[in-house]
């Protein structure tokens, strides 16, 4: 029966795409570029359990820079270390796809290994405007795994 139903989230991966699976931006928690990271927020970042967390300018919707958790091992909240200091220090790259990428194909990119996380975009043509790349959300490979498996990854 389980094994039945990893067959059929495995052959979804074809068709479904990383916005069928992917965490909404008004969900992403996510921190301001120009953020100080004194004692609240630092215990803020920690309190929210991720991992990876977008760093945004000005608008949430861009997003310039991803800190890891890991990151500030070396910072004392005492030093109200400036954010950017730290993000120019690690300077991750910001990996981005298309909202109509396959999990097929967005699994690939997550097994070569530059990040697990990607921040999907799409381009909006809709209204009067020009076009303009539309920010709509974050997917990480446990998105994709999960179609895989059916059934919600409990964290600890
Ligand atoms: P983590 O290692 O931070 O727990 P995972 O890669 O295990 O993250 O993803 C677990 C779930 O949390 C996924 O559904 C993913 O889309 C979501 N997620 C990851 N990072 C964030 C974030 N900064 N804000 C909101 N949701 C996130």
């Amino acid at each position: 029966k389980e094994e039945l139903n990893m067959i059929q989230g495995a052959l979804e991966l074809r068709t479904k795409t990383v916005e069928d699976v992917m965490t909404p931006l008004p969900n992403c928690f996510m921190i301001s570029s120009d953020a100080v990271l004194d004692f609240n927020t630092m215990s803020e970042i920690m309190q929210s359990g991720y991992t990876r967390i977008p760093v945004y300018e000005g608008d949430r919707a861009n997003i310039m820079d991803i800190l890891y958790v890991q990151d500030l091992a070396f910072v004392d909240p005492d030093d109200c270390t400036a954010l950017k200091t730290i993000t120019k220090f690690y300077n991750h790259p910001v990996h981005v796809v298309f909202h109509d990428t396959k999990l097929d194909a967005m699994l690939e990119e997550f097994k070569k290994g530059k990040s697990h996380l990607a921040i999907v975009q799409k381009v909006n043509n809709e209204g009067e405007g020009d076009p303009f790349y539309e920010v709509l959300g974050l997917v990480t490979l446990e998105d994709v795994i999960e179609e895989i498996i059916k059934s919600e990854i409990l964290d600890e």
